[in-house]
């Protein structure tokens, strides 16, 4: 019974915002439907996954530029444990990298491999558990902050929601607010800066216990402090390859794994240390954006670097 009146209060969430705008309800409901296009489907789902993932030699052109190839022959190694940062100019192939990953697309050349084994031989399903994305818009949808990180799940207790909102570094905010986990997040989280919505969509996503996270950066709307949580969220969290699609450079420097792609290949990869004393690619985009900086043209959180 439990179980039933929690499933329908989150219906009659959705409802609600389907009521309140259309627009935020065809969110929820892409979200809810954030399934592969691809038909190719295995029936792997091992109990124990690491989330070593490997892009090899991947090819890929949209269906609709089919004179521009958006990755020729990319391959990466994402290793569990490891923070992973994509960098580039706009265009280079970095949300596409993540498009693949997710299967929404099926790459013309090379595969992906997820612990050994190419990622069409595991069942949908389960690779949604197991790799989840947090996009730079959050879907948020009005109703508490409980309800928004446990979404989905039936019954979920208070401390399992805590925990992952304290790995989330969204903990001390949330307890600071008048009515903690039960403050209501307003209809698409507008009570809530950016910051703090990629937190929670953040402990949303880590509650599920995922193996690979993939994070695609928010580039605006993000105060110094909120940026700075984030960052910590991601350092510390427990053994998961995480990739991070990033747009500020500044945002990267503690990543394990640093690499810049452009045009659809990989330019260079290393540690921050390394790429800085290699004077290419990254150490280009940094000086670029330093003298951005210096003639004052971008601000604290307008940093794009492309
Ligand atoms: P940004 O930082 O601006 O998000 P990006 O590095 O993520 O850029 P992609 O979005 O992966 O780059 O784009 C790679 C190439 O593929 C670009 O030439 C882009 O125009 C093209 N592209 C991206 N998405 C599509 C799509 N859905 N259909 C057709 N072409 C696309």
């Amino acid at each position: 019974q439990g179980n039933l009146r929690s499933y329908v209060r989150t219906l009659v969430h959705i409802y609600g915002n389907m009521l309140n705008s259309v627009g935020a309800a065809a969110k929820v409901f892409d979200y809810l439907d954030r399934k592969p296009q691809v038909s190719m489907e295995g029936d792997l789902q091992p109990e124990n996954l690491k989330g070593h993932v490997q892009f090899q030699g991947l090819t890929f052109t949209y269906p609709t530029r089919p004179n521009r190839p958006a990755l020729q022959g990319l391959s990466l190694d994402l290793k569990p444990g490891q923070i992973t940062a994509l960098v580039g100019p706009s265009g280079g192939g970095k949300s596409t990298c993540v498009s693949l990953l997710e299967r929404f697309y099926e790459p013309q050349e090379g595969e992906i491999l997820l612990d050994g084994q190419p990622l069409h031989q595991y069942q949908h399903k389960y690779l949604h558990r197991k790799v989840a994305m947090v996009g730079q818009e959050p879907v948020l949808f009005s109703g508490s902050i409980r309800e928004n990180i446990a979404y989905g799940l039936l019954d979920c207790p208070l401390e399992k929601v805590q925990e992952a909102a304290r790995q989330a570094n969204a903990h001390g905010f949330i307890s600071q607010l008048e009515h903690g986990y039960d403050t209501d997040v307003g209809e698409r989280g507008s009570m809530l800066s950016g910051g703090q919505k990629q937190r929670i969509a953040i402990a949303r996503a880590l509650i599920r216990e995922p193996q690979v996270l993939i994070l695609d950066e928010v580039t605006s709307c993000l105060d110094a402090e909120s940026e700075g949580m984030v960052q910590q969220a991601l350092a510390s969290c427990p053994s998961q390859t995480l990739l991070v699609i990033a747009h500020r450079l500044k945002t990267v420097e503690k990543a394990d794994q640093i690499v810049v792609i452009d045009k659809g290949v990989v330019l260079e990869q290393g540690t921050h240390e390394e790429l800085m004393s290699k004077k290419g690619s990254y150490y280009r985009l940094k000086e670029r954006l330093f003298t951005e900086e210096a003639e004052g043209q971008a601000d604290e959180n307008e940093h794009p670097i492309q």
